[in-house]
């Protein structure tokens, strides 16, 4: 088992619980696949870990890049649909 720890929650987890961010050069991925390369962070499908990133500015020091709003947009798309299946 691949364990993660979220970003928000400081909780580990499996990779599989976890939203991945790269930073894969031009600006962050989502759940990139696995030829894509770079700094991440997991955050736990759940909305108070992606606001408190976002509150904290996390993405930004962990990634190392600049954060745009509509990644926040698309993870909570990722959340939507994660709930959905
Ligand atoms: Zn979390």
């Amino acid at each position: 088992m691949t364990e993660r720890r979220c970003a928000g929650c400081w909780q580990v987890k499996d990779r599989k619980e976890l939203i991945k961010i790269t930073n894969a050069g031009a600006k962050p991925v989502i759940n990139p696949d696995s030829t894509t390369f770079g700094r991440s962070v997991y955050l736990c499908y759940n909305k108070s870990c992606i606001e408190s990133v976002f509150k904290k500015k996390k993405l930004e020091k962990f990634l190392k890049t600049s954060v745009s709003d509509e990644l926040k947009g698309q993870l909570l798309d990722e959340l939507r649909d994660s709930q959905n299946k």
